[in-house]
């Protein structure tokens, strides 16, 4: 027998592997199917190799780890948890708001037991699941009636499909935006059945050029906010009172799609004014929508508050059941809109959380940071997100790092676990303490060590 033979003879077959703690440990993770197969395929290619290469050995520990590490590339969650460092406190990429503690918990509670979502614990009958969270939404919007749906986008499909489906929009051209990922509004308006009209031009639109517009075709008059550009100069739109009382006279519905849809104002954080909700509603609008995970904080969500005869016909819509939100979301939201009306959200909510933290507070960490690690504190801004409040930001502290290259160190920081997301400027990496959470920052800094 020759000596390659005797080799091969060594190899272990794959139940003595499956005997081994290390191997076993892998069946309970990933099944003993995977693991099976992942043993077959490993002592395929080291017979392979041990007949074609030079190698007189193997060892066993070695094709554990392999195997170890083959699964965990093949199987690796491609949803988990990372630290942003990248001062974008609405990442769109990165799941958007955080929840609140305690609509994390209510989240838990109603994963855990039953509930009421469509139970009427009085009568012991059927109940809706529209109600609840439109009592808080009325509550804190001055509006008469409210319905939660899948998001925003949702919420214009919606709304477009129930109200105007084969009649006239009228919307002014300086609105007719991309949101994002190839979200256009025009595209959303043809795809519910309804017509668009264009008035005004790209800069400027007059009250007068909707009152033209304005026929028996018509079925609305909608805004959208431009919520990811900025139009400066010669610039002109009418006030929304001006559009909601044109449209009352006229016997169209005036929408509003504010896009992020804030419920306090970012004014007093340094930040352009957003529009609010409540502004919305009192000027008259018939709908107002927004979402629930931008500038609100919440979970996945569109909200549409508005005039109880309007969200009588979208609710009763057969689209309204497609876009219905689950039990998670009403549990989420609720909680969410309850730190609102209790007064605690720039406390609670961790998007306001990080819209209110001190610049102070912020480079003492980036300090702190810099004493661990090493690198410089500098000055630089961080960003709301999230198609909110375009063309301003917060001022912020960042520690910057110099490395021999930054896009490598980058790499080296996706790769850390948790992996850190981080920018580049100048030939820098930099990292914004506001949107990196207290429990995360041992991690980070381990993770910046490593980097090179
Ligand atoms: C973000 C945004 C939307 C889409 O909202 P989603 O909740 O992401 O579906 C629609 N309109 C405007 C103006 C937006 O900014």
């Amino acid at each position: 027998m020759s000596d390659k033979q005797a080799l091969l003879r060594r190899l272990p077959s794959v139940d003595s592997l499956l005997a081994q703690r290390a191997v076993h440990e892998l069946t309970q993770i990933y099944g003993r199917g995977l693991v099976v197969e992942a043993l077959r395929a490993q002592l395929a290619d080291t017979r392979r190799e041990l007949l074609e290469s030079q190698r007189t050995d193997f060892r066993e520990s070695a094709l554990i780890d392999s195997i170890e590490q083959s699964l965990r590339r093949r199987h690796k969650t491609t949803l988990s948890p990372v630290i942003n460092a990248t001062g974008v406190i609405i990442h769109t990429n990165l799941g958007r708001a955080l929840l609140s503690v305690s609509a994390q918990g209510a989240m838990a509670s109603a994963a855990r037991a039953y509930n009421t979502l469509e139970f009427d614990l009085e009568t012991g009958a059927r109940g809706s699941r529209l109600i609840h969270a439109a009592r808080i939404l009325r509550d804190l919007t001055g509006a008469e009636d409210a319905l939660v749906v899948n998001n925003n986008a949702s919420a214009l499909i919606l709304i477009l499909s129930a109200l105007a489906k084969g009649r006239e929009v009228v919307i002014s051209r300086g609105q007719l935006v991309e949101i994002g990922g190839g979200f256009r509004i025009p595209a959303i308006m043809r795809e519910s059945g309804a017509a668009l009209v264009e008035v005004g031009t790209t800069n400027r639109t007059r009250i007068d050029d909707y009152a033209e517009a304005l026929n028996e075709r018509s079925a609305m008059i909608l805004r959208a906010h431009a919520s990811n550009f900025k139009q400066i100069g010669f610039v002109q739109q009418p006030a929304l009172t001006e559009l909601t009382a044109l449209a009352r006279a006229r016997g169209v519905l005036a929408v509003d799609d504010l896009g992020s849809g804030a419920l306090i104002d970012t004014a007093p954080f340094g930040l352009d004014h957003e529009p609010t909700v409540q502004e919305s509603v009192a000027a008259g609008a018939d709908l107002v929508c927004f979402s629930g995970d931008k500038l609100l904080g919440g979970p996945q969500a569109g909200i549409i508050v508005g005039s109880a005869s309007a969200l009588a016909k979208l609710k009763s819509h057969p689209l309204a059941r497609a876009l219905r939100v689950d039990k998670l979301t009403y549990a989420a939201m609720i909680a969410t809109l309850e730190h609102y009306r209790r007064g605690d959200a720039l406390e609670q909510i961790p998007v306001w959380r990080m819209i209110a933290c001190s610049l102070g507070d912020i480079r003492a960490q980036a300090e702190s940071w810099s004493a661990q690690v090493g690198g410089s504190v500098i000055s630089g801004e961080s960003a709301v997100g999230g198609g909110s409040l375009p063309g301003t930001a917060l001022p912020t502290a960042l520690l910057a790092i110099d490395c021999a290259s930054p896009q490598r160190a980058l790499e080296q920081l996706r790769r850390a676990d948790p992996p850190v997301i981080a920018r580049i400027a100048e030939n820098r990496v930099l990292l914004d303490p506001r949107t990196v959470l207290p429990e995360q920052e041992a991690d980070l800094l381990q993770a910046l060590q490593s980097i090179n």
